[in-house]
């Protein structure tokens, strides 16, 4: 068959993708499971955040706090950010942990007092001086945060003597609003305000379920949370009588995941509608379960680990702890890279500019730092004598300077708008700069694959072969990419 009657074959769009940091392959798995907030069901930030920091605030007025007119701010935290116990900042770090850009209060820290703070430091996720923002589910939690230091700092807080206590008692009160059924319920009467529907999904799913694999569903939320959500989002576009019920050959509701990787924790049937609970040992074809733990799931599916693909939001809960406790295959879900990956497509044009100057850059510097080492070798007499005079040497510095000064001008907007896209404070979620942020790493290292949304699959087929790229390193594009 000559080639071009394979040519050309139109791929998903880059933001649909799916990326691979470790090969697989999806067509040899034989379970697929998943998590429901912000994995099968993508909330609005801006709605769902808004209602659980409306209720954070009421609770945290409860308590004395001044912070009645304040409000919710989606611009002001990203997801991978991390918030410093000690110093009170929230802050964004590279892949090394090294701190890249803070924020005191409502503040940005101009760089000479972030040097200042964390010349000596880096991130190191295990201490407990960091919290990670792991998920959307932080961003109503760390907008308060920093909005109440600035409280903090004018001593409008009362009882509270450090950064610490003042983020514990923030995360105590998000913690309530989660657990009490009061937000819960505003949401599931609601659900075209707080949900993004995504009427491709039951179809990616039923593709999987008939190419053989096993569904999942494992979800930290409770039963009738998850009924509700689940009826709402899923029956009206499964076909005839199947509801979503069917389509999960099992469902696990009160995971309690992180531990659920880990735990032995005892599993229940669900055997009523209101969530009655009966003791049970295993876990059956077409069960619903509150509680368990994974290796239940494992002796369920009578396959290892590396049998199973779990997608889900949280960085921690869903993939770091089930790739290192179990070495399950991992999905992250990550609805922003859709906008991220869109950015950076519209930037390209001026991306390649700002690469164009930034080489002419590098070897200006590096003319100068020629002309300088003659300089030196001449007036200190030694190594060869240079062809140039002093004067000659001088004057073509003092030139390349100028230029330098001149390219500096033409670069420094550039990198700007670069450093700013997709959220004016932070920039691009996976970079700092031209490096990987601390996010991208956590990924990279936890996240077998990542994609924007779950019914990326339908796209891709449940028969993809996620290959991983072949990594860049700093020699790949010669001299410049070093220097
Ligand atoms: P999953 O993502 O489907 O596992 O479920 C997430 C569940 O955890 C949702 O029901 C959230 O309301 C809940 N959740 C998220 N953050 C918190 C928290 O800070 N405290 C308690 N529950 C939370
Ligand atoms: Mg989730």
């Amino acid at each position: 068959m000559p080639d071009d009657a394979i040519d050309p074959i139109e791929m998903p769009p880059p933001e649909r993708g799916i990326y691979c940091n470790r090969t697989l392959n999806l067509r040899s798995l034989r379970a697929v499971g998943f998590d429901m907030d912000y994995t099968l069901i993508h909330y609005r930030p801006e709605e769902w955040e808004l209602r659980a920091y409306e209720h954070l605030r009421g609770r945290l007025v409860e308590r004395g706090w001044p912070v009645g007119d304040h409000q919710f701010d989606a611009q002001l935290i990203t997801l991978g950010l991390i918030v410093d116990l000690e110093l009170g900042n929230v802050v964004k770090a590279n892949r090394f942990g090294y701190i890249k850009k803070a924020m005191h209060g409502t503040r940005v820290l101009p760089y000479p007092e972030q040097r200042k703070a964390y010349s000596g430091e880096h991130v190191d996720l295990r201490e407990d001086r960091w919290v990670f923002m792991n998920t959307l589910f932080g961003l109503s939690e760390g907008c308060m945060f920093l909005q109440v230091v600035d409280l903090y700092e004018e001593g409008l807080i009362p009882n509270v003597h450090s950064y610490r206590d003042l983020y514990r008692a923030v995360r105590e009160s998000l913690d309530e609003t989660h657990m009490e059924g009061e937000l819960k319920a505003e949401i599931a009467r609601n659900p075209t305000r707080f949900v993004v529907e995504d009427p491709e999904l039951p179809l990616a799913l039923l593709d999987l379920k008939h190419a053989g694999k096993k569904l999942l569903l494992i979800t930290n939320s409770e039963w009738t949370y998850t009924r509700d959500m689940m009826r709402s989002c899923f029956d009206a576009h499964l076909p005839g009588d199947m509801t979503w019920r069917d389509l999960f050959d099992v469902k696990i509701v009160g995971a309690r995941k992180p531990g659920f990787f880990g735990s032995r924790a005892s599993l229940f049937q669900v055997v009523d509608e209101e969530g009655l609970l009966r003791p049970a040992r295993s876990i059956e074809d077409g069960g619903i379960y509150l509680g368990g733990n994974a290796s239940l799931v494992e002796e369920y599916l009578g396959t290892p680990g590396d049998d199973i693909i779990y997608f889900g939001d949280h960085i921690f809960a869903d993939v770091n702890v089930s790739k290192s406790m179990l070495r399950w295959r991992t999905g992250l879900v990550v609805r922003e890279l859709e906008d991220e990956v869109r950015a950076i497509e519209e930037f390209k044009p001026k991306q390649r500019q700002l690469q164009e100057l930034m080489d002419d850059k590098v070897r200006m510097e590096h003319r100068f730092s020629e002309l300088r080492i003659q300089l030196q070798r001449l007036r200190k007499r030694y190594g060869p004598k240079p062809a140039q005079s002093a004067a000659d040497l001088e004057a073509g510095m003092k030139a390349l300077r100028t230029r330098l000064v001149a390219l500096d001008g033409k670069i420094a907007p550039l990198a700007k708008e670069a450093g700013e896209l997709m959220n004016a404070n932070w920039g691009l979620l996976m970079r700092t700069g031209n490096d990987k942020s601390h996010l991208a790493r956590q990924i990279e290292r936890y996240a077998d694959i990542y994609t924007s949304r779950v019914s990326n699959l339908l796209l891709h087929t449940p028969f993809i072969y996620a290959r991983s790229p072949r990594g860049s390193l700093p020699h790949d594009s010669g001299p410049e990419g070093g220097v």
